[in-house]
């Protein structure tokens, strides 16, 4: 339960109560004097997984106000974006889909137009001023006060700002999940301290503040016994400094998470290298239920320009981390994050990130140009880069690194490996159903029957082609929908 200290704090203001017609069965909320009928919603996301996580935690809230999710604008009352400031490209998106808005708020009156996340935290204000038909605007601290801002709309009181900072000891929730599936996200940390010099993240989510370990299990427990959670991902911005001012740490909470009976697959993200301890190092290969792969972003394999990101750590250090963690569990999977053409990068320094490529051979990056983003550190620097020169590196890190994955792949031809289904799809025609193993690769299989329901069951398959960016593979076995280890027991 959100305790009345945590971010889930909500003033004393009116809550929502359901009342139920006995005739039709349908349901209507009662908040405060406001009667809210079934309602849509229809929310667009940017950026990073926080933030689908929180629009996740933002739906669950709306569910209580009676708003169900739509993907058809037209059929939507309520119009959400949550906005983030890191890239260019996510930026001018929500602009340009924001500017759209105003057409669909004129064809149908009542709409209701906010926007929630990074961009809201730090341009709200103006953006409320400057865009008529945007009703309201909330920052990153305040998501879970979404139904008194949407209540607070409807009673008639629209073009405000709320982006204030949660200034409670500790930070406390209970995670939402909403729908079927038995994957879920849990936050326990956010924030953060780092301020490398390119990253707007510190200025609009904040210090890091994490949540207490015991409230954590205890909430990973009821995820597990109540909801049919069978796979958690541990979620923060950077959770590797988990716990520090509570003398607790992400291999202990690990190690606590391990214990949870029906608890299958246990994945953190993201991580920043500088914090990866030897305990946490450890952990991955004493963990049955830790996840066999770790994304450890890099950034660049250039000390210099390590250095001009503030990152903390030399090209050296990290791949000696990438050591420790192969000798602590041979089988993981590594993955990372590039930057192309950081500030004034020479060709030397270029080259040393192609060289780390080689040394580190990850599974898969994601590779991305620098974007100059305001009130940053790098912001201020004079760069002499062009753009074009950007995109030809980033163009260059992509090739080096397929020839890279597909080679990996290929060592994976014949092995076995268990997957868990979420989704089918059609691939040149064929339907085939879509699964993530263990160590976070993407299998496509054929299924037996056309007519057979794979969904969020645990599979066994084999392996059967391969190339960079995606495994073929054949059904070995169709374990069900209920935990491995929980069969395991019988
Ligand atoms: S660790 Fe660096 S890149 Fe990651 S969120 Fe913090 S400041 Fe941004």
């Amino acid at each position: 339960m959100a305790t009345a200290s945590g971010l889930g704090t909500r003033g004393n203001g009116p809550r929502e109560q359901s009342i139920i017609d006995p005739i039709t069965g349908e349901r209507t909320v009662v908040m405060g004097d406001l009667t809210f009928p079934p309602r849509k919603v229809w929310m667009k996301t940017f950026g990073c997984q926080m933030n689908y996580h929180d629009s996740d935690r933002i739906a669950a809230h709306l569910q209580d106000l009676n708003f169900t999710k739509t993907e058809e604008l037209d059929e939507a009352d309520l119009v959400l974006f949550n906005t983030c400031a890191v890239r260019d490209l996510s930026n001018n998106k929500f602009y340009s889909q924001l500017g759209e808005i105003k057409h669909a708020k004129k064809k149908k009156g009542g709409l209701v137009v906010g926007i929630g996340g990074c961009v809201a935290q730090t341009e709200g204000k103006e953006l409320v001023k400057k865009y008529k038909h945007l009703d309201f605007a909330f920052g990153t601290d305040v998501i879970d006060t979404i139904n008194d801002m949407v209540f607070r709309v409807y009673a008639g009181d629209s073009k405000f700002t709320i982006n204030s900072w949660d200034r409670s000891e500790n930070f406390s929730i209970e995670t939402k999940v909403s729908g079927d599936s038995p994957q879920a996200f849990v936050n326990i940390i956010k924030g953060c301290n780092k301020y490398c010099t390119y990253c707007i993240v510190p200025y609009t989510r904040g210090k890091e503040r994490s949540r207490l370990m015991a409230e954590v299990v205890e909430d990973v427990t009821k995820l597990v016994k109540y909801q049919g959670i069978q796979e958690v991902t541990l979620l923060g911005q950077n959770v590797n400094s988990y716990g520090k001012e509570n003398g607790e740490t992400l291999a202990m909470l690990i190690t606590e998470l391990d214990k949870i009976d029906g608890l299958e697959i246990i994945r953190y993200t993201t991580s920043h290298p500088y914090d990866v301890s030897d305990d946490l190092i450890a952990v991955h290969g004493t963990s049955k239920k830790l996840s066999k792969h770790l994304h450890l972003p890099v950034q660049s394999g250039s000390a210099t320009v390590l250095e001009r990101m503030h990152r903390e750590y030399t090209p050296e250090h990290y791949l000696g981390l990438l050591q420790k963690l192969r000798a602590a569990q041979p089988e993981i999977v590594l993955s990372t994050d590039i930057i192309a053409g950081f500030v004034n990068e020479t060709d030397e320094e270029h080259q040393a990130t192609l060289d780390l490529l080689d040394k580190a051979q990850f599974d898969f990056i994601y590779s991305y140009v620098y974007s100059k983003r305001n009130k940053t550190r790098a912001a201020n620097f004079e760069d002499l880069l062009s753009d074009d020169v950007r995109g030809t590196r980033l163009r260059e890190i992509q090739a080096h690194q397929l020839k890279i994955q597909d080679k990996i792949h290929q060592t994976m031809i014949g092995k076995t490996y268990r997957a868990l289904i979420d989704s089918d799809g059609n691939m040149g025609g064929i339907k085939k159903w879509k699964g993530r193993t263990n160590c976070n690769r993407i299998v496509h299989f054929i299924p037996e029957s056309v007519d057979t329901d794979y969904k969020w069951h645990w599979v066994d398959v084999v392996i059967t082609s391969a190339t960079a960016l995606s495994c073929q593979a054949e059904l070995v076995a169709d374990l069900g929908r209920i935990a491995p280890s929980l069969q395991n027991k019988n």
